[in-house]
């Protein structure tokens, strides 16, 4: 199948960047959220993101306007999915909210239209349980901030169909990622080490083995990782990263029990730099 038109549901840190790269990637695209300031807000992410790449001198004026001209928004799902070839949710990681969403998708989306979700962590297979054609449903894991991440991971239901992993496959080669195959399973690759080497230097962190910014230097230089750990989760929210290594506790096992001075730092309020403060202290600038 030739994808022609994508349209992608939510507009936040993620939906923003998908439509962006698929408007750039020559895809006539449409971006889709309940709130008009989030569309507002995605659209001028988009067009400032532009303007960078030209600033650059990785964009030029002409790949500009045609970004912008592929691209244009709409208020509903049946408006973003009337026409859609690929559909890409980006809603908030809540199972519930995205089983409603597919559910309005197998009755608005054209029948032949591959419907894709950018979970970070939720079953593929569970999502397309509730569509009477989970053949076309398959993951499509993107990464933040998206126009820069090169990967893109796939991830395969029980019930996903060849066709529709090549679907899948072709479209993010056009947006400019590379393909990893993934089975549908509890945070994928990245989502599951991510949590373990960021649940791991809780534990070092309570244990007193070093401080928050020695651990951090040590994996960035030692072991060349480009942010630190604590770095990291600050950036993530630490809230997000608890709920994640909840689901993944009550999934895989002991393994990713939640270490006790994340949870105590979620409770007082220390939910990363969205907040001004997570492991790290941004408002005073210096480490605790
Ligand atoms: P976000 O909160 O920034 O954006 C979600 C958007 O969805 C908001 O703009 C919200 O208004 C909109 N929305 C809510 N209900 C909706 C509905 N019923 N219909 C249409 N739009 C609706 O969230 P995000 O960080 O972009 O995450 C979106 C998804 O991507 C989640 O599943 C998350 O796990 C996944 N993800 C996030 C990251 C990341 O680093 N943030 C990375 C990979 C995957």
């Amino acid at each position: 199948m030739d994808v022609k038109t994508v349209a992608v549901l939510g507009a936040g840190t993620m939906g923003r960047g998908i439509a962006y790269a698929a408007a750039f990637g020559g895809f006539r695209t449409i971006l889709q959220d309940v709130s008009a300031a989030q569309l507002a807000k995605g659209l001028a992410y988009i067009r400032q993101s532009l303007d960078e790449g030209i600033a650059r001198g990785k964009v030029t004026a002409e790949q500009k306007e045609r970004t912008l001209a592929n691209l244009s928004t709409a208020a509903t799902i049946p408006d973003a999915a009337l026409e859609a070839d690929l559909i890409i949710e980006a809603v908030p990681e809540n199972m519930k909210l995205k089983a409603e969403i597919f559910a309005a998708l197998d009755s608005q989306a054209p029948a032949h239209a591959v419907l894709a979700t950018n979970t970070s962590s939720l079953s593929v297979t569970e999502i397309a349980a509730v569509l009477a054609r989970p053949a076309r449903c398959v993951g499509m894991h993107f990464f933040n901030p998206v126009p820069k991440m090169k990967l893109l991971e796939l991830v395969r239901g029980i019930e996903t169909s060849d066709e529709t992993l090549a679907v899948a496959r072709a479209a993010g080669e056009r947006l400019g990622k590379e393909c990893v195959v993934v089975r549908d399973s509890p945070g994928f690759v990245t989502s599951r080490i991510n949590a373990m080497i960021g649940n791991e230097a809780f534990y070092m962190l309570e244990a007193g083995v070093a401080s928050a910014a020695d651990i951090d230097k040590a994996l960035k230089l030692g072991l060349n990782h480009p942010m630190g750990p604590f770095e990291l989760v600050d950036l993530v929210g630490l809230d997000v990263r608890l709920s994640i290594l909840e689901y993944l506790h009550r999934t895989l096992g002991e393994k990713f029990r939640p270490c006790p001075l994340l949870a105590q730092y979620v409770k007082e309020g220390r939910l990363g730099r969205k907040v001004g403060r997570g492991v790290f202290d941004y408002a005073a600038g210096k480490a605790e």
